[in-house]
């Protein structure tokens, strides 16, 4: 047994433990963070996965992540910096034309226009719309969300900030109502008429959804990702210097900076608990760490149902974390690169705008609902939905120079094959997806030097995410805000004094944010306040 003892201990060190770490050693608590991998991260990490190459292994892109964080932890003298991509997106169509879209407002008209001149006068509204929406989501983002089963005092002043917000949105209140509920495909319709914008914009709507965009919860999704700002201005996603690993080697670094330990090879096996409250944990070695207060940074399943006991939490709350959905779909492939793709519909080896941002393989929404439908009866897409980037395009840092580093995210491929097992298909639907994107740009099979292949197994196996589910839970409307991770307990505490969670399993949910571990730590700050006033009182 270790006879250290801290004031904190946070389990994982993902992005978002890390945020919590920071904010609580800034408050001058003693933490230790422990790791079960090799290296801090989690899905937010850069690894040399093929040699000389810095992989983005799971997360790639950034806009999300809260400037807050960036600027009270001074970030950016950490390292951490943001390459805004411009364009943002890039859609090559089997016909030969292609769509692309960005920052630049005439670009992005004159582009649209090419498929429909009434969709390109009307996009700059849709877009509006979005902002309007986002003008009143985002502050909720930070916000403790109510508890509806034992509302408190500070519930009310939280329901009537959201009140008094909702009544900004005027005659648009119904509109944010659906995007906040609805399915993406309705909205979209009621915008636009062109098939090639609407597959374009549709693909934000299932990114880590085991849903097509007819869904209730898609168009959740598809807001989701027009948030955040860390790409310099709203919404527009951004490629991180050496991958996104710069984010959370500078919360490590700004962390031990604080004087937080972090350890990693350090695989929490066991919360402990006494007298109904955790006081620390217990490493897969044997050692074990004593601390008031424990933070997880792991995902509501493996917190609950695979490091503490079930007769020491409510058998609702059990039952409640059950029913947790970790439905996913999403495969992963990082790409070695002898040369940049050429694609048909704008040839070209050096780096160009159909390179810098999002390749989206997603001619119409049919084809999405197609690659859906295999989904659903347990087989990978057929035809599936490639979304790619190539951050070398924009940071040469991240491949030896001439080569190129590709990002392949591939929907829809179930945890649960009805047929067969990943380790039988994985590498024959890696394949099928380069055989989908080699019909639109024919020199890329050639150029490939190496892959990584993330099957969701995979994505569980190397992450701890629970069903392979990116987010830590899947981001539908009955498992956001007062509802996350389970309804009751969306305050980070849990059903054990001095247990938190602190990652994205917690209200906002999933994505490079830090909001969860900044709310988090500011709610773990709260209630050691109140409990010194409690004891200094009586
Ligand atoms: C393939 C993929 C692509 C994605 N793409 C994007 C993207 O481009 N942009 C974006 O914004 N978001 C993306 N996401 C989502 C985003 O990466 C995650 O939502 C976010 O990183 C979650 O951060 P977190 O800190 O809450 O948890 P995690 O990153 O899941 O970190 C949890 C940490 O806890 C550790 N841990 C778990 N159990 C234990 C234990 N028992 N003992 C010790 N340590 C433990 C894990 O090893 C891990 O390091 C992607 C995710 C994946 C998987």
């Amino acid at each position: 047994m270790s006879s250290s003892r801290y004031d904190a201990i946070v389990i994982g060190a993902g992005h978002n433990g890390l945020v919590t770490a920071c904010y609580l050693a800034r408050a001058g608590l003693r933490v230790l963070v422990l790791e079960r991998r090799y290296i801090v991260g989690g899905a937010c990490v850069t690894e040399e996965t093929f040699s000389g190459f810095k992989v983005s292994t799971a997360a790639y892109v950034n806009s999300l992540f809260h400037t807050q964080i960036v600027r009270d932890l001074k970030l950016a003298s950490y390292g951490y910096e943001v390459l805004p991509r411009d364009p943002a997106s890039f859609t090559p169509f089997p016909d030969g034309r292609s769509l692309m879209m960005g920052r630049d407002p005439e670009l992005t008209r004159k582009e649209i226009a090419k498929f429909s001149t009434r969709d390109a006068e009307r996009y700059p509204r849709y877009e509006a719309m979005l902002e309007r929406v986002a003008a009143v989501i985002e502050p909720t983002l930070t916000m403790r969300p109510p508890d509806l089963l034992r509302p408190r005092l500070g519930d009310l002043s939280a329901a009537l900030s959201l009140r008094r917000s909702f009544q900004g949105l005027g005659d648009a209140a119904g509109e944010a109502v659906e995007i906040l509920t609805g399915a993406a495909r309705p909205i979209l319709d009621r915008w636009f008429e062109s098939e090639e914008l609407k597959g374009t914009l549709a693909t934000d709507a299932i990114i880590g959804a085991m849903a097509s965009p007819s869904m209730p919860g898609t168009a959740y999704v598809l807001f989701h990702h027009v948030m955040g700002e860390a790409g310099g201005a709203r919404g527009v996603w951004g490629y991180v210097r050496g991958g996104m690993g710069g984010v959370t080697q500078a919360l490590a670094a700004a962390a031990r900076d604080l004087g937080v330990d972090i350890r990693c090879d350090a695989e929490v096996a066991r919360i402990l608990v006494e007298d109904g409250r955790a006081v620390g944990v217990a490493l897969a070695t044997g050692d074990e760490y004593r601390a008031p207060i424990v933070a997880s940074n792991a995902d509501a399943r493996v917190t609950f149902l695979r490091l503490l006991e079930r007769d020491t939490l409510p058998d609702a709350f059990v039952a409640d974390v059950e029913r947790i959905s970790y439905a996913s779909a999403s495969v992963k492939i990082n790409v070695a690169l002898a040369e940049l793709p050429s694609f048909r519909a704008l040839p070209g080896t050096e780096a160009g705008p159909q390179h810098r941002g999002t390749i989206h393989i997603s001619p119409d929404q049919d084809y999405i609902e197609r690659a859906f439908d295999d989904a659903k009866y347990g087989r990978p897409s057929a035809e599936p939905v490639l979304e790619c980037t190539i951050p070398s395009a924009v940071d040469p840092t991240v491949a030896p120079p001439g080569r190129h580093l590709m990002s392949m995210f591939v929907q829809y491929a179930p945890y649960d094959l009805r047929d067969g097992s990943w380790d039988e298909q994985r590498e024959a639907f890696a394949d099928r997806c380069f055989d989908v994107l080699n019909d639109y740009a024919p020199n890329f099979k050639d150029a490939v030097l190496d892959r990584q292949v993330l099957a969701p197994p995979d994505l569980e196996r190397v992450f701890n995410l629970t069903g392979g589910n990116i987010f830590q839970g899947a981001m539908t409307p009955g498992q956001l805000f007062a509802f996350r991770p389970v309804t009751g307990y969306a305050s980070y505490r849990t059903p054990l004094c001095g247990l938190y969670l602190c990652g994205a399993a917690a209200h906002p949910g999933g994505g490079v944010m830090g909001t969860p571990g900044l709310n988090a730590a500011r709610e773990i700050l709260r209630r050691r306040r109140l409990r010194r006033v409690a004891r200094r009182s009586s």
